[in-house]
């Protein structure tokens, strides 16, 4: 239970559970890691330019260091020799921590099906969100960062600290 005064002076009362007060700030203030690899970055950086602001939902900036980000956007194809990169970075990011795969190649591979790319960053690191398309335009992603801030709020404590968290590939 937490007292507040609301703007006009009147104390008003706020009552929730600690577990929807988590998800929720949580869920408000994610850092995106500043962290592309192919052509989808550019529509990535569009989304955080300012046309369509992701600021708005409380990602002010991109961080520049893993350790300071709890949400990693897989932007592009992922090579086999990126692929331990990608999965110390992760490993670096303090939990609880999030994965969206930004495109058809982050997703699945897309048209290079060869031997060189991973048809499928979920091989690499768990993945929360998946957004198909080539490239997919700013407004899918915001659309897959609403979709994970849903599922955030779905999120239970135990998810994270009773050693059930699915945190390895
Ligand atoms: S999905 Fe298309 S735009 Fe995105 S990295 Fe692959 S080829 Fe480039």
């Amino acid at each position: 239970m937490q007292q507040a005064l609301s703007k006009n002076g009147n104390s008003g009362i706020l009552m929730t559970t600690m577990e929807s007060a988590l998800n929720w700030a949580r869920s408000s203030s994610m850092w995106p890691l500043l962290f592309g690899l192919a052509c989808c970055a550019i529509e990535m950086m569009a989304t955080q330019a300012a046309t369509y602001d992701l600021s708005r939902f409380g990602m002010e900036l991109m961080r520049p260091s893993p350790r300071q980000s709890d949400l990693m956007i897989v932007a592009g194809r992922l090579t086999h020799k990126m692929a331990p990169v990608l999965r110390h970075l992760y490993d670096q990011m303090p939990e609880p921590k999030w994965v969206i795969a930004f495109g058809s190649c982050a997703a699945s591979g897309c048209l290079f099906n060869n031997y060189a790319v991973v048809q499928g960053v979920d091989q690499i690191v768990p993945v929360d969100i998946h957004i198909a398309g080539c490239p997919p335009r700013p407004e899918q992603l915001i659309h897959g960062i609403l979709s994970l801030h849903e599922k955030i709020h779905g999120e239970h404590l135990s998810t994270w600290y009773d050693g059930n968290s699915n945190q390895s590939a």
